[in-house]
């Protein structure tokens, strides 16, 4: 215990904050170690998505009743506070969508059905989660564009010379994870969106990973494009924001059509409305992005610097205890990471460890974690990953070791 006192958080206090960790699974005390698959949720959110629903229910934007004033006012709020957390220049450049796998999907269907033309290159890398690969694979192969992949290195370490190779002036799109939910890597992204657009490319960031741990500033980054996930910042499940820079926003067509995102229809002809409702077509998901402004508040209020040192004496108190266990590989073991750690155990499969971990009442995530050409490259099925939040101790690190270890003498 008294390791947690030396971080400039009272754990205590904001574990209260979060009512599911007091539960028990198999008869054992919850230890809830898969947070990159998504995070529990404050009180604040579970307590802003009741009170809208009791209280202000209304469609936004057109209604002029007072419910719908109030629902208008706090989702809009929402956007705002999003600008803040990512430093964003316009409040318009940020646009809700339902996740990082949306926003991608945007960017690819708006942008890359407009722009890319045959013989254009998109650049990904093989860290790449399975939602900045696919939206990518399909809108190249309809406009006869090429997708060309960033090798990395054992470690999974982004290899910057190779990638410096593939730029050219054919491409047009770099698409790459800020950093990586199967390894915890953090990619270099400043430097990969300078060589980008030195070429004249643009960069789209996939922030699913980063944006709960690591302070993210849109315009110091000079992203192009920033994608994340309400649910993995503490938020709800469903909403999520795509940032992309003003001007190029303004030049690309709607994603979908439908209410809300137009100026004016007729049979003939339909004109759009500006941003950031030009991408926001039909009933947005109201709540839940109202929650998600709760869930910032609350990152906020705590510091994203007091969470970053808690979360990093975490990450270096898990690596040195699994490191000492013999028969276990971490993968990805950089010093630039997210507090995400990934692992094989000789001899025994990802899916028991899960299982028997499981029953001892403790979470983790075990599989391909949605990145199969990252395990083809390392050259195996899967992984084991307990990824931490800033409510997991360093007591509940201890039982994860100790239930590993229990698991390797049950399989041996
Ligand atoms: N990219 C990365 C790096 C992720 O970790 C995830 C979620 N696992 C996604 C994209 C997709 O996010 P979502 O499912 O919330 O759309």
């Amino acid at each position: 215990m008294s390791k947690n006192v030396l971080s400039n958080i009272d754990l205590s206090a904001i574990r209260q904050q979060f009512p599911i960790l007091d539960r028990q699974v198999k008869g054992k005390q919850l230890v809830y170690l898969d947070n990159a698959a998504t995070t529990q949720k404050p009180k604040a959110v579970i307590d802003t998505l009741t009170d809208y629903y009791s209280r202000y229910n209304a469609n936004i934007h057109r209604g002029i009743h007072t419910l719908a004033e109030e629902a208008t006012i706090a989702y809009e709020s929402t956007r705002e506070k999003v600008r803040g957390f990512i430093n964003a220049k316009h409040v318009e450049e940020i646009i809700f969508t339902r996740g990082t796998t949306e926003s991608i999907n945007l960017v690819a269907n708006s942008w890359g059905r407009s722009q890319l033309k045959e013989g254009d290159e998109i650049i990904i890398s093989t860290l790449e989660h399975h939602s900045n690969i696919v939206p990518w694979q399909l809108i190249a192969k309809e406009k006869g564009a090429n997708l060309r992949v960033v090798p990395i290195g054992d470690n999974g370490e982004f290899l910057f010379d190779e990638y410096l190779k593939l730029l050219s002036a054919n491409t047009r799109m770099v698409s790459v994870v800020h950093a990586s939910n199967a390894l915890g890597v953090i990619n270099p992204v400043k430097q990969i969106i300078e060589a980008a657009h030195r070429m004249g490319a643009l960069v789209m960031v996939d922030g699913a990973q980063s944006t709960v741990h690591l302070d993210i500033d849109v315009q110091d980054l000079q992203a192009d494009f920033f994608a994340f996930s309400g649910h993995k910042v503490y938020g709800p499940t469903g909403v999520g924001v795509l940032y992309g820079k003003k001007e190029i926003l303004e030049s690309m067509p709607p994603f979908q059509g439908g209410g809300e995102m137009i100026r004016e229809v007729s049979f003939k002809e339909t004109t759009f409305n500006e941003l950031p409702y030009k991408f926001e077509a039909g009933t947005p998901n109201i709540a839940d992005t109202i929650a998600l402004g709760s869930a910032l508040d609350l990152i906020t209020s705590i510091g994203k610097l007091n969470i970053r040192h808690h979360e990093d004496e975490l990450l270096a108190y898990a690596t040195n205890a699994l490191l000492s266990i013999e028969s276990l590989r971490i993968m990805g073991n950089t010093p630039n990471k997210v507090s995400v750690c990934s692992f094989v155990i000789d001899g025994v499969h990802p899916q028991d460890i899960g299982i028997l971990l499981d029953n001892q009442g403790i979470a983790v995530r075990t599989g391909h974690h949605c990145t199969q050409p990252l395990m083809a490259r390392l050259g195996i099925p899967g992984t084991t990953r307990a990824s931490f939040a800033m409510y997991n101790t360093f007591e509940e690190i201890d039982i994860l070791i100790a239930g590993i270890q229990k698991v390797i003498r049950m399989m041996k």
